[in-house]
């Protein structure tokens, strides 16, 4: 008998962030279009969390897929040392134009731990080539950079870090600042600089994703990083989730005063469809690379960097997240979640809500682990009823494509009050 594609993973794949041994069965999706996944059952599921929050315009976009097979017939991949090409520098000149006003030059590489990777050595060489060695970085607590060497130190402790911790780079780490703590951590902030020799500050604005979806006020955020420019230290903001309209505006630092000498980008820049990520930084970063000495060079790079496909789906994707219809999109879904918000905070089992743009998370009243049973109970009743969520310890979050449809929204919304009531 024919092996069902489920049968055939088990033989050789091993997945991500998985324990095999008790989590042996992965779905097999053959198809995806929109806000839809498509399985090898003929099942559908409303992606709920754009896959990973990369394709923001839907799967299988027709304007990127079309943009991007015309590109494959023309240059498919150049080493970008030494050569350039259309698809990198139009890119640059695009995302110049969206990003905050500081910024000035863009690094290519392949992920978005990668995009952190590159900022720390920036960050580190930046204070190097200024003469003075600067090795200490200051991080947010509970946040997530990715799962190199680099993004694992800076990321909040896991549970999982184990094995690594002896290797990780030199970080500490402060609270999320709140209007409680507020005076507490910008002390301590500062102490840590004065007493340090700080390179920088990396921190996601205003919402931390895999932290739940926690969101924190942008004013107490500017204060640090008013006083993180006052000392030198270089600011990073990892972009890699809030990037490309998801808080409402293209680039979460847009609420803030204080922009990052340093921006990493990834997931929805390519619009879901290849991977890339971008490490942006300002003239000031940039021109301290600038020598006669070539180790002062950034020696940094990898062999896809500034792949002309992936560059075609990142422009296809900027052209439009900037259209007018995504932008109404954009509104629609904000306003959706307000009044699905109204509704469900009001439930004895919500405990609170947040959402900035088409982020939407709630927590549920109900004590849980971050990996505890209750996630994996809540994300089979999601898609044994079509939705696509995963919900992360006692919160489940929504964060679909632009281009979901209101009654998809209505779908996901009505599973997550029926969720309530298995729990
Ligand atoms: C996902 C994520 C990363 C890591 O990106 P990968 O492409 O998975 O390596 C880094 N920072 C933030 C904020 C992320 O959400």
């Amino acid at each position: 008998m024919k092996m069902t594609l489920q049968e055939r993973d088990k033989k050789h794949l091993w997945h991500p962030l998985t324990q095999h041994q008790l989590h042996p069965n992965h779905l097999a999706i053959t198809k995806a279009k929109g806000a839809l996944l498509f399985d090898d059952k003929g099942n559908t599921y409303i992606d709920g969390i754009a896959s990973w929050y990369t394709c923001m315009y839907g799967h299988c976009n027709a304007h990127i897929t079309r943009r991007v097979s015309d590109q494959m017939q023309q240059l498919d991949h150049v080493v970008f040392a030494g050569f350039t090409h259309e698809p990198a520098i139009k890119l640059s000149e695009e995302l110049i134009q969206i990003l905050p006003k500081n910024q000035q030059k863009i690094f290519f590489s392949d992920n978005g731990s990668t995009s952190v990777d590159i900022a720390l050595k920036m960050a580190l060489q930046y204070h190097f080539n200024h003469g003075e060695k600067r090795s200490k970085i200051i991080a947010l607590e509970g946040g997530f950079h990715g799962d190199t060497f680099g993004a694992m130190s800076v990321s909040g402790l896991s549970v999982y870090n184990g094995p690594f911790e002896d290797f990780f780079i030199d970080v500490s780490r402060i609270p999320v600042p709140t209007t409680e703590n507020f005076e507490a951590v910008t002390a301590q902030f500062t102490k840590l600089i004065t007493e340090n020799k700080v390179a920088a500050f990396v921190y996601e604005p205003l919402v931390q994703g895999a932290s739940a979806m926690n969101m924190f006020d942008g004013d107490l955020l500017d204060a640090l990083l008013a006083i993180a420019k006052k000392h030198h230290v270089l600011t990073i903001a990892d972009e890699v989730m809030t990037g490309f309209g998801k808080t409402g505006k293209n680039f979460a630092s847009e609420y803030l005063t204080n922009q990052p000498d340093i921006i990493c980008l990834s997931k929805s820049l390519t619009a879901g469809l290849v991977p890339m990520a971008i490490t942006s930084c300002t003239q000031k970063v940039y021109d301290a690379f600038l020598s006669d000495d070539i180790r002062k060079g950034f020696f940094h790079g990898h062999t896809y960097s500034a792949n002309p496909i992936s560059c075609t789906a990142a422009l296809a994707g900027i052209e439009l997240l900037q259209s007018e219809e995504m932008q109404q999109n954009i509104e629609r879904i904000t306003k959706s979640h307000q009044e699905f918000d109204v509704k469900i905070k009001k439930h004895p089992k919500v405990k609170a809500t947040r959402q900035l743009g088409i982020i939407y998370a709630l927590d549920l009243a109900i004590e849980t682990d971050r990996y505890g049973g209750l996630r994996y109970k809540l994300f089979d009743f999601f898609m044994e009823n079509g939705v696509c969520l995963r919900p992360l310890g006692n919160t489940i979050y929504i964060l679909a494509p632009y281009v979901i449809t209101d009654a998809q929204l209505q779908k996901v919304y009505q599973v997550i009050e029926e969720s309530l009531a298995i729990i």
